[in-house]
């Protein structure tokens, strides 16, 4: 396939690595970053856009997605499809949605979880949103970039997914962090701790296999000086959509809202802005009650 793909950061540039490795044509745009060994440079979004079959977009935010698709859907021909992997607000998925169907081209919001290391690898997850036929052109890409492509539903839906789960993993994340430090301050051993919990009924993923404790389950950011893995600063982004989407569709969100505001003062007052996410515990180490 002919591709277009515009934003080739952190993320984009593997996952545009691996498509030209899968033997696509590949035509990159990006304000700032090189374009990856293997893809063709385009001096805007359109030059990218055109004549492509699928326009792949993975950008900031769903202020730069909204300007951005501006820009590429009139250079798009009929039927191609314009394929948004960013994490952005659900509003901003629907609005780049219906753009698209009023210029005959096809869209799918495709946000992803598996972070920088799963684009380099190509075991991404795509949650996708959007109707059967766009979402059966971009499956194939998906096989290369992912290891695993979830249709979720109508546009805007991979998006709902994507936020729903995050803000799980913040709420998790923040409740396995303030119980090893309650532990700590218990007596107990974090590794016994780990033991019990791991199997026991208080078991998640960020215990299992992220532990937030040093030395304490599988290797985790917390083994490499809470370095992220996945920042801080992405799950603040991550649980604001989440209160965002909350507020719009008039949901009680009470832990998830408590979970942006420790989120928030983390990065913002204390230090939390470039460590991963996992270094809640730290935080909670340090901290008295009241
Ligand atoms: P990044 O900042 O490294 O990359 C974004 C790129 O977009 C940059 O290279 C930037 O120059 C480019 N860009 C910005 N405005 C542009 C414009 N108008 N035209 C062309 N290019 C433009 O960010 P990233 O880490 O690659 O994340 C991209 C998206 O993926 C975000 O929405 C993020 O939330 C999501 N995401 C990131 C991770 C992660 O671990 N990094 C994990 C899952 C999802």
């Amino acid at each position: 396939m002919r591709i277009g793909f515009i934003g080739l950061g952190n993320m984009g540039a593997p996952m545009a690595k691996n498509l030209v490795a899968a033997g696509h044509e590949v035509w990159g745009h990006d304000l700032h970053a090189p374009m990856p060994e293997g893809v063709h440079g385009a001096i805007s979004a359109a030059g990218a856009a055109k004549d492509a079959d699928v326009v792949i977009t993975m950008l900031p935010n769903g202020a730069i997605l909204r300007t951005v698709a501006g820009e590429a859907i009139p250079a798009m021909k009929t039927g191609a499809v314009l394929c948004d992997c960013s994490t952005v607000d659900v509003e901003s998925a629907r609005a780049v949605a219906d753009a698209a169907a009023k210029a005959g081209v096809l869209a799918v919001d495709a946000p992803v979880s598996g972070g920088v290391g799963g684009a380099a690898a190509g075991t991404l997850t795509f949650m996708a949103g959007g109707s059967d036929a766009a979402f059966a052109i971009v499956r194939p890409l998906f096989d290369v970039m992912g290891q695993k492509a979830v249709h979720c539903g109508a546009s805007g839906a991979g998006q709902a997914a994507k936020i729903c789960n995050n803000m799980i993993l913040g709420v998790t994340m923040i409740a396995t962090c303030e119980a090893f430090a309650l532990a700590d301050k218990l007596g107990l051993d974090r590794q016994k701790m780990f033991d019990v919990v791991s199997t026991s009924s208080g078991y998640s993923w960020t215990m299992n296999a992220y532990c937030p404790a040093p030395g304490v389950g599988p290797k985790s950011p917390a083994d490499n000086d809470y370095k992220p893995g996945f920042a801080a600063e992405l799950m603040l982004k991550d649980l604001r959509l989440s209160q965002q989407a909350a507020k719009a569709a008039d949901a009680d969100t009470p832990m998830g809202e408590l979970a942006a505001l420790l989120y928030e003062t983390f990065v913002e007052t204390e230090g939390g802005r470039g460590m991963d996410f996992s270094a809640m515990l730290p935080r909670f180490e340090k901290r008295h009650r009241g």
